[in-house]
This record gives structure tokens, C-alpha cells and sequence, in this order.
């Protein structure tokens, strides 16, 4: 596997483990061949294995909006996965399917030779650092044959627990400052922390701070006024256009947001 469309090639056309049976396409990873910053997550999920790509579902949109909010996007960085076929109702990958698909992962990480590989959640943190707690590990830059590891919070983490949001957000700017001005992996022993210098992108942006977990809804245009008319018992106040507002009432709450996919965007 010579470059990353062979490693990509291998990997849809693999039968080496019992994940390609329940596979639609398989998710080799995607991004900058030349990036500087490399995820790493687990497997893909029913939305990678629909569409044949890395974290496009609501934790790829978490993510995207992540990578926004260091003022970068997944078209620079490199996001790849432990295994490259979708586990049965997303279970866990078992040890013997990593195994199985390591082979492919390592040549990507070869290829790509990415500064800093960021993990996303314990099991691309056991590729690393077997053993360890992700909830410990997270947040520490550390080297490991030659390269910087910098473990985070899996995404699906912090849509599950919302608590985890703020952590998740400030591990990202702690990756920008790894990349601005970390060390560059070929010094120190292997597992030592690293503490990049503070970053030269401000802590808080100058500009007003958007909320990347509840983006705001896109502006919807006002129906035209219906002519004025008197509510009745058999006629819900919700059923239709909404009744005309009194002078002088609050402005109604903007709706809950759909489930469906969000754009999570700092723009
Ligand atoms: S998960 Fe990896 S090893 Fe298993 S079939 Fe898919 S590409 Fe091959």
C-alpha cells in the first residue's frame, strides 16, 4: 500500500475479519494527505456505513464544528478509525477485529505522518496507551514513538452527557496550541506529558462566541398577517397559523431544533 487510495482500496475489498459481513461500504478515512493533525475514532456508525465516510452523523457534526471553532475543518485534518467496518448495532469492536484491521491504520498514519495525532475516545487511546482511562488520559499531550498523542473525549460522548461539552471544547483549544506551538514529538520518552506553551490564539475569540452545541435556527421568514379572527372552543389556538399577537406580547420562543442532521458551524 503505497498511498492512501491503496490503503483505501485494500480496505474495500477486505474480508479479514467477521465485520465485513454486515458492512454497506466500508469507511477507509479521508482528509489532507498531507495533514498535521490526524483524529482517530473508533468505527464507523450507521451514517459512515451509508455513506462511506468517517463521522458524518451527529457526532461528525459535533466534530466539524469543533474543528471550526480552532479555526479549522475536515477538508485540512485527516479522520480515520481503529476498524473500517461498521460493528452490528454499533457494539463495540472486539479485540481480534482491531487486530484484524490494524494493519490498515498503521500505514495511514504512516503515510500521512500527521504531527499530532488527536484520539477520540479509549479505544483509538488503547492503540497508544493500552490500559488507560480516557477520562484521565484526556486533555495531556504525551509522546509516543516519536509522535504527539493527544487523547480527547470520544464526541458521541458529549452528545450522551452535555456535561462533557465544556471539557470537549476546551481540549480542542488546547490542540490548537499543540499545533501553533507544541514540541515537534522527536524529543523526550515515550508517554511523557507535554505542556505546549499557552496559545497564541486567544482564549476567549474576539468575536461574539456562538454556541457550537445549539447553533442558532436559520431565520425564518414571517407568514403573511391573517385577518383578524375570534378563537373558539372547537379551533385549538395551535392548530393552523398561530393567532395574531396582542400588542405589546413577548416574542415567542424560537422552536426546539429537529433531530436530524445540524450544520454545527461557528460561521
Ligand atoms: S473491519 Fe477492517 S479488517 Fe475487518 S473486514 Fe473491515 S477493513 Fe477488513
Amino acid at each position: 500500500m503505497d498511498s492512501l487510495e491503496e490503503v483505501a482500496l485494500a480496505v474495500h475489498n477486505c474480508f479479514d475479519c467477521p465485520l465485513h459481513r454486515g458492512r454497506n461500504s466500508a469507511v477507509p478515512g479521508e482528509g489532507n494527505p498531507d495533514a498535521q493533525l490526524m483524529f482517530i475514532g473508533e468505527g464507523p456508525g450507521y451514517h459512515e456505513d451509508r455513506q462511506g465516510r468517517p463521522f458524518v452523523g451527529p457526532a461528525g457534526q459535533l466534530l466539524e464544528g469543533l474543528l471550526a471553532s480552532i479555526g479549522t475543518n475536515r477538508d485540512e485534518v485527516f479522520i480515520a478509525n481503529m476498524v473500517k467496518c461498521r460493528p452490528p448495532d454499533n457494539r463495540d469492536p472486539e479485540p481480534a477485529e482491531i487486530a484484524a484491521c490494524k494493519k490498515y491504520l498503521e500505514r495511514q498514519i504512516e503515510l500521512v505522518n500527521p504531527k499530532l495525532i488527536v484520539t477520540l475516545g479509549r479505544f483509538s487511546l488503547g492503540r497508544f496507551f493500552p490500559g488507560e482511562s480516557v477520562t484521565r488520559a484526556r486533555g495531556k499531550a504525551r509522546q509516543k514513538d516519536g509522535r504527539i498523542i493527544f487523547p480527547v473525549l470520544h464526541p458521541a460522548a458529549a452528545l450522551r452527557r452535555p456535561e462533557l461539552r465544556k471539557t470537549l471544547v476546551e481540549d480542542f483549544r488546547a490542540i490548537a496550541a499543540l499545533l501553533e506551538n507544541g514540541n515537534d514529538g522527536e524529543n523526550g520518552n515515550d508517554g511523557a506529558t507535554l505542556t505546549p506553551q499557552p496559545a497564541t490564539i486567544p482564549a476567549e475569540p474576539p468575536a461574539p462566541q456562538l454556541d457550537i452545541f445549539n447553533p442558532p435556527e436559520a431565520p425564518t421568514p414571517k407568514p403573511p398577517a391573517a385577518p383578524p379572527t375570534e378563537p373558539t372552543e372547537s379551533e385549538p389556538a395551535t392548530s393552523g397559523n398561530p393567532p395574531p399577537e396582542p400588542p405589546g406580547s413577548p416574542t415567542p420562543s424560537t422552536p426546539e431544533r429537529p433531530d436530524g442532521p445540524q450544520q454545527l458551524s461557528l460561521l
